[in-house]
């Protein structure tokens, strides 16, 4: 079944320059027609030519022959032409009505020689540049006969009146492949897409059972351990196994908050309780919360806050969450004993905050994915790093939203720093 998707990629590519292939050879082909059909013109024009040339004759040495049978001999004796003082305004006439009649209107010269292949009448500038347009017509009255003389017709061909001529078939030819080629590449992209966001989606049922079975486990344990006769009568075994069970159902709560401040961001639902907030005392609050796991793994929380008036307009809950998210990970995303720093600054009514680890840090490509909805990057050998890729796409369009820019910079192996550009609020 997977390999459906790439055969019917290769055979939609391969029909479509079928297409091309078939419409190019067609137009080619259509071009010799409108060739071929050319020279049936002019060669008919050369044989009206020949006899509007020997009506004229007729008529001209009727009083020399008056028979027209012996016209023909006389004519096919003699060079008529010479002998019958055809000029060459008159033979350019009968050659011009000739080849109007037949549709031909390009331009065109003519010599007419004689028995010894000398010219004896010739248009002016007679120059012959494309052998395959000089048409030779023996002036002999009719096919089965020779004469002496023969007339050629060298016509300039304007091959630019047969491009014009079929100009809206190739434009129609391109614009409606150009539509093929183009819904075939936007069906292409789509179907990526959509691989991709089933893949991502897997991904992330898998993640979330996942996520939400560990502390299911946790809590069953520690209920069974509730229930055993030895820890029933022990008030401080109880003790730890509920704190547990509260701890694990934190863990599972967070998770599912996480879950639906991502859905809520799918429905654009966010919704803001703007208000004046002091930046410090909501990074002050959230440092708190965070002194004990920095703790755990004996690392340091740093705050340098700089910024003289620390003032936004910003939603209290859902800033919090961001600088929660950032200081989350930063701890997170760390091999080492983590030193995290976090530093305000303001300037040209900007505040900017700085969230600085010495974590794990990340190559250009997962620089440049973060921010995207489920985006995880593989964090090599901290396997058992939770999440679901949504904590930083949450954060970007909270930031978005209260008119701010978030950006990274980072070195891996060395850490990461995220800044944050945030209006200043006022007093
Ligand atoms: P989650 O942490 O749930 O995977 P996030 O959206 O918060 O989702 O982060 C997306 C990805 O960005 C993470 O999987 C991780 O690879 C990378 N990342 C985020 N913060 C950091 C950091 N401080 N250091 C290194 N990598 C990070």
């Amino acid at each position: 079944m997977k390999k459906i998707f790439p055969i019917i990629v290769v055979l939609i590519t391969l029909s479509v320059v079928g297409i091309l292939f078939i419409q190019m050879s067609w137009i080619k082909n259509a071009f010799k027609l409108k060739h071929e059909e050319f020279q049936r013109e002019v060669e008919l024009s050369l044989k009206q030519t020949r006899e509007a040339l020997f009506s004229r004759f007729i008529y001209k040495s009727r009083t020399i022959v008056p028979d027209e049978q012996e016209s023909r001999d006389f004519f096919l004796r003699n060079n008529f032409i010479v002998e019958s003082n055809f000029s060459k305004d008159e033979v350019e006439q009968i050659i011009q009505r000739e080849l109007q009649q037949n549709n031909v209107k390009d331009s065109f010269q003519f010599e007419i020689t004689n028995y010894f292949k000398n010219a004896v009448i010739q248009s002016d500038r007679f120059q012959v540049a494309d052998e395959r347009n000089l048409f030779p017509m023996d002036l002999a009255p009719d096919d089965a006969l020779r004469s002496h003389e023969t007339l050629y017709l060298y016509i300039t061909e304007d091959k630019s009146a047969i491009i014009r001529e079929m100009l809206w078939m190739i434009i129609a030819s391109i614009v409606f492949t150009s539509i093929i080629v183009l819904a075939f590449a936007v069906t292409v992209r789509t179907l990526f897409n959509q691989k991709k966001i089933s893949e991502i989606k897997s991904d992330f049922i898998n993640n979330m059972t996942h996520e939400l079975k560990t502390p299911l486990a946790t809590i069953s344990l520690a209920i069974d351990a509730l229930t055993n006769e030895k820890v029933i009568h022990d008030a401080d075994k109880i003790k730890i196994y509920s704190s547990m069970i509260k701890e694990e159902n934190k863990r599972m709560n967070k998770q599912v908050e996480k879950i639906l401040q991502a859905a809520r961001l799918e429905k654009e639902e966010i919704k803001l309780n703007l208000q004046k907030l002091d930046v410090h005392q909501v990074i002050n609050k959230v440092a708190d919360n965070f002194a004990l796991q920095v703790q755990e793994k004996n690392g340091t929380l740093t705050l340098h806050l700089k910024a003289p008036n620390p003032i936004i307009e910003a939603d209290e809950v859902h800033f919090s969450n961001i600088i929660f998210n950032l200081l989350d990970n930063a701890l997170k995303y760390s091999d080492k004993v983590p030193h995290i720093e976090v530093e305000t600054l303001s300037s040209g009514g900007v505040i900017s905050i700085k969230v600085k680890d010495n974590g794990i840090g990340m190559n250009k490509e997962t620089q440049s994915r973060i921010f995207e909805k489920f985006y995880r990057a593989h964090t090599g050998n901290i396997h058992n790093v939770k999440g679901f890729g949504l904590g930083l796409s949450y954060v970007k369009a909270i930031v978005e939203a209260h008119n701010g820019k978030i950006k990274v910079e980072s070195t891996q192996g060395k850490g990461s720093t995220f800044t944050m550009l945030l209006p200043a609020g006022g007093k």
